[in-house]
């Protein structure tokens, strides 16, 4: 998969992505990474891609024509219009599910934002997705691009040595994943569940699901209603909340 970064810093791009489990996909060319740099096409010979707002206010605005230029040689390249992603507090609020989608796509531009933002009219001309990573305002797209790109990248054949890591976990049919443990067996005086030491597979799938069942209700009870919980496992949420566990 190829991802286009178009930004006025593509060292963070570059130095946050080309490290670790994204960085050994783009090394094997599983993954593709091209940062663009917004300010290479200025059209000024002082790299000036921004400017006061119409109307006033604080702050400066990025200008339509070097992140259209910026895109275009992107598109040109692709020989076609490319599903184009403009980070924004304003947008849809990225989740798994928004992943999946984007996953399937061979090939994403994101466009990063800085100061108070871009130019209303070129987003009008090459956005086609508005996403936000949450409900606070960053000072840059950057970190942003980054989380959607390591996000969506995790669901690409292959960037994964093990295929069975993202197999089961959170979010995956609205439920939170289940505690995990490792070495050593007994850690602060604290044992891990017996049942997970059995190799009694069956039983070690009924507890982790309990457990997943019970993490949501616990910490995410907005995400219950999605999940697909049986009428079992619905008692047994029920009995728990009548005696305040
Ligand atoms: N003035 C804009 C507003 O109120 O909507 C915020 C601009 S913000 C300071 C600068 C850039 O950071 C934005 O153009 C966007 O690319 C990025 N950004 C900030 N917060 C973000 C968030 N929560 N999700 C995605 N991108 C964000």
């Amino acid at each position: 998969m190829k991802f286009h970064v178009l930004t006025l810093f593509p060292d963070m791009i570059e130095n946050g992505l080309r490290t670790s489990i994204t960085g050994r996909a783009i090394e094997r060319g599983i993954l593709t990474l091209h940062t663009v740099n917004i300010r290479d096409f200025a059209g000024n010979r002082y790299g000036k891609v921004d400017d006061y707002p119409y109307g006033g206010g604080a702050g400066m605005v990025m200008q339509p024509q070097p992140i259209y230029d910026a895109y275009q040689s992107v598109a040109r390249d692709a020989g076609r219009k490319l599903r184009t992603i403009y980070l924004t507090p304003q947008g849809r609020t990225f989740s798994q599910e928004l992943a999946e989608d984007f996953a399937k796509e061979e090939e994403l531009v994101l466009l990063c934002g800085h100061y108070e933002g871009v130019d209303e009219r070129v987003l009008e001309e090459i956005a086609t997705d508005f996403i936000s990573i949450g409900d606070y305002v960053l000072t840059g797209g950057e970190l942003p691009a980054m989380v959607m790109i390591d996000t969506i990248s995790r669901l690409v054949e292959g960037v994964l040595n093990n295929e069975a890591s993202a197999e089961f976990e959170s979010f995956q049919n609205a439920l939170l994943e289940y505690p995990q443990y490792s070495r050593p067996e007994v850690w602060h005086g604290k044992a891990v569940p017996p049942v997970l030491l059995s190799g009694h597979h069956a039983n070690v799938e009924k507890w982790r699901r309990e457990q997943s069942v019970r993490r949501t209700a616990r910490w995410r009870p907005d995400l219950l209603e999605k999940a697909n919980l049986t009428e079992k496992e619905k008692e047994m949420l029920k009995g728990e909340e009548d005696n305040g566990i």
